[in-house]
């Protein structure tokens, strides 16, 4: 999947079909989905979708499999990541499209956030034992195998196994989310400086569910002009998190700052509810634009970079 150049274009996809389906933003067991990478991919396949982004939480590691059966399934996959960042004290999802996850800086930031991840589950272990629940570092990581990336939906799925709570979102109010009692911060790398990482590293970045709950107090006009300074390439304006009023106004920022506007389900298989595949879609247009930006990016890093699997 890596090296080479990078055609931009859907004219394959397109004269195939005519209304192209763009899903760019899921999740699979290589991080806090409940679906394998190729089993994401064979749902998506079943749900209509043409273009899938596969973009576990902080690494590539569901990249090879999906790949895979991507091309088993004649889907075409834009490789991504959903990187954990910060600004102005919030947190900001960043979706690294086609970037090279072993560019020697964004390889270290990506280290440093899994080990943030690491250093939380012991913290947050400790936090629910003062609140009477017992539950051990062990079963966490077994419920979390093969993710490479420990997140608290891990810590829910335990709690849920246990009947501790009903459900992952039970168990994010009761005690997973900020301001319950077992929360804890973890380390995030700052937006503008990972926006400029995955640059460097030839990709695409975009800013996910950019008015979600974590970012929307702190994702103005302006910091979204400094960020775009950085990198930035796109929004995904299309979430589950977002209002029709909120879209409506992200459009029009988008529109302003000459921002690419993705739309995607954040599909997390049984994970999230109301987060089914193709809920959301991203123009074929918004993709073409994506997929030049990534590379430009590419050719101006001068590194062999992930490749779009076609069909
Ligand atoms: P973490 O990566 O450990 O900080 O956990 C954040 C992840 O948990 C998000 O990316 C979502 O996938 C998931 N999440 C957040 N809130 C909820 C919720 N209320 N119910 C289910 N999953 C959630
Ligand atoms: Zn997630
Ligand atoms: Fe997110
Ligand atoms: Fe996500």
């Amino acid at each position: 999947m890596t090296t080479g150049r990078r055609s931009a274009g859907l004219s394959g996809v397109r004269n195939r079909l005519s209304g192209v389906r763009i899903d760019l933003h899921t999740h699979s067991t290589a991080s806090d989905g409940t679906l394998s990478p190729s089993a994401v991919i064979e749902a998506a396949a079943d749900s209509r979708l043409d273009v899938i982004g596969l973009t576990d939480h902080d690494s590539a590691a569901g990249w090879a499999q999906a790949a895979d059966a991507a091309a088993a399934n004649g889907i075409m996959l834009v490789p991504g990541m959903e990187v954990s960042t910060k600004h102005a004290g919030a947190g900001v999802h960043l979706l690294a499209y086609l970037a090279d996850p072993a560019y020697p800086f964004l390889d270290e930031e990506l280290a440093l956030i899994l080990q943030g991840r690491e250093a939380r589950l012991a913290a947050v272990l400790e936090k629910l034992r003062d609140a009477g629940i017992d539950i051990t570092e062990d079963e966490v990581r077994r419920q979390a195998d093969p993710s490479p990336a420990i997140g608290r939906p891990h810590i829910a799925d335990v709690l849920v196994a246990k009947g501790v709570v009903g459900d992952r979102s039970e168990a994010f109010d009761r005690l997973l989310d900020s301001g319950q009692r077992g929360y804890v911060e973890r380390y995030a790398a700052p937006t503008a400086a990972m926006i400029r990482l995955v640059t460097q590293a030839g990709g695409a970045a975009v800013i996910a569910h950019p008015w979600g709950r974590g970012s929307r107090r702190v994702l103005d006009l302006a910091t979204l002009t400094g960020l775009r300074e950085a990198g930035l390439v796109g929004l995904e304006v299309d979430h589950q998190d977002h209002s029709r009023e909120d879209r409506g106004t992200l459009r029009g920022m988008a529109a302003e700052l000459d921002l690419v506007v993705t739309g995607a389900s954040d599909f997390h298989g049984d994970g999230k509810v109301d987060h089914e595949l193709g809920c959301n879609l991203t123009a074929p247009a918004e993709l073409e634009r994506l997929l030049a930006a990534a590379a430009a990016n590419a050719a101006a890093s001068g590194r062999g970079v992930p490749e779009v699997v076609r069909p």
